[in-house]
């Protein structure tokens, strides 16, 4: 990113958009964010409406969008597995056709655009750590379909058009993050089990909680989708970005009641369709290319989040309607 240059968050309003629009302007870009406020809210970006650099604009990525700028970088998306069930025609018209207006976008002014793809293109993965090279194994009709399959569709467009227009994309494949400004109800594993642990409620552990996930804190991940974004146009991606260290949700269960020091109990409930049973970076290509690894240790990640939920929680604010 040059200084002072004009950048286009869609989905700004969100947990990841929100804290890339926060990083952006503190680097002295000026930025226009783009949220339909599906998932997003508000209260992300209330602190930078002041801004003189910063611009909101409510728009549904689905239509067409004409504005100017230097970058993009495409985040709408609803990423809770709740949430982009909820309206999975949706969810798919926004990954596609929202690719294809924001690469049309990208074409017309020359600008550089990142998609943020993610290890949801793995599916239920049989290689491990997965790298980049490998090509997935996503169920085509299933549930988790119209998330997995519009964010493979929508890599699809961004090397079709570096392929047939030269365009300047940079593809990022995301592993789980977490962190401050989740939403309370996001429906996310590690926002709900804070959630829980602080309400003194039962943490909902599904299937026998011994798939895995490794964790990314949200500043490493924010920090990794920059430097890609930096990068010279030869390097398109797709890059894994995420926190290799990798756990069963059980022991994520147990490691946020140890922190909170919460008397809930862990109890179980069926595992979802298609639930990928493992799932860690390979994050070789990142090292190299980005000189990029993750900082922030998940029991630090955990602690910053668990003050953000306790400080939201204790405020009483009207957001606190529950799921
Ligand atoms: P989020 O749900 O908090 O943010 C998504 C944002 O996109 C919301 O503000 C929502 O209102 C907006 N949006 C949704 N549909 C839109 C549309 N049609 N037009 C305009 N705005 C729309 O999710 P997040 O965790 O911040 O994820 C951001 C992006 O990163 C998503 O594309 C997601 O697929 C990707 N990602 C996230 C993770 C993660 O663990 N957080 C992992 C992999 C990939
Ligand atoms: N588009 C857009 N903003 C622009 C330029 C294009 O939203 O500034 C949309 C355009 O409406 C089209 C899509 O992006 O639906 C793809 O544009 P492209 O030029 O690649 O294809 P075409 O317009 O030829 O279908
Ligand atoms: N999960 C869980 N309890 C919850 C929410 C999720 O045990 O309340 C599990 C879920 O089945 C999955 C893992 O935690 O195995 C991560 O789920 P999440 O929805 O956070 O992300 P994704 O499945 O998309 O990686």
């Amino acid at each position: 990113m040059i200084e002072s240059s004009r950048v286009l968050v869609t989905g700004g309003a969100g947990f990841l958009g929100s804290h890339l629009c926060e990083k952006l302007l503190e680097s002295g870009a000026e930025v226009l964010c783009v949220d339909n406020f599906f998932t997003g809210q508000r209260a992300n970006i209330n602190t930078m409406l002041d801004s003189k650099n910063f611009e909101l604009l409510r728009h549904d990525i689905t239509h067409p969008l004409f504005v100017e700028c230097d970058e993009i970088y495409n985040l709408a998306c609803p990423a809770s597995p709740v949430h982009y069930q909820f309206d999975p025609v949706q969810t798919t018209k926004t990954s596609v056709l929202g690719a294809i207006n924001v690469l049309g976008l990208a074409k017309r002014l020359r600008a550089k655009v990142l998609q943020a793809s993610t290890s949801e293109v793995y599916g239920d993965p049989t290689v491990h750590p997965q790298p980049e090279g490998y090509w997935g194994n996503v169920n085509p009709i299933g549930s988790r379909a119209c998330y997995d399959e519009g964010k493979r569709c929508a890599e699809t467009l961004f090397f079709d058009y570096w392929r047939q227009h030269r365009s300047r994309i940079k593809v990022a494949r995301i592993f789980n993050t977490y962190g401050p400004r989740m939403k309370l109800n996001d429906g996310r594993v590690v926002s709900n089990f804070i959630v829980q642990a602080l309400r003194g409620e039962p943490l909902t552990l599904y299937g026998d909680g011994s798939q895995t996930r490794s964790f990314c804190y949200v500043d490493d991940l924010i920090d990794g989708l920059v430097r890609l974004m930096r990068t010279p146009d030869e390097v398109t991606g797709p890059i894994n970005i995420g926190n290799p260290s990798e756990f069963t949700m059980r022991a994520l269960a147990e490691t946020v009641i140890d922190i909170t020091g919460s008397p809930s109990e862990i109890v179980t409930k069926p595992l979802p369709e298609d639930d990928p049973k493992q799932r860690r970076p390979d994050i070789s290509l990142a090292g190299e290319t980005l000189g990029w690894q993750p900082t922030v240790p998940l029991r630090e990640g955990l602690i910053r989040t668990i003050a953000y939920f306790d400080a939201l929680l204790s405020k009483g604010s009207p957001e606190l309607a529950r799921p």
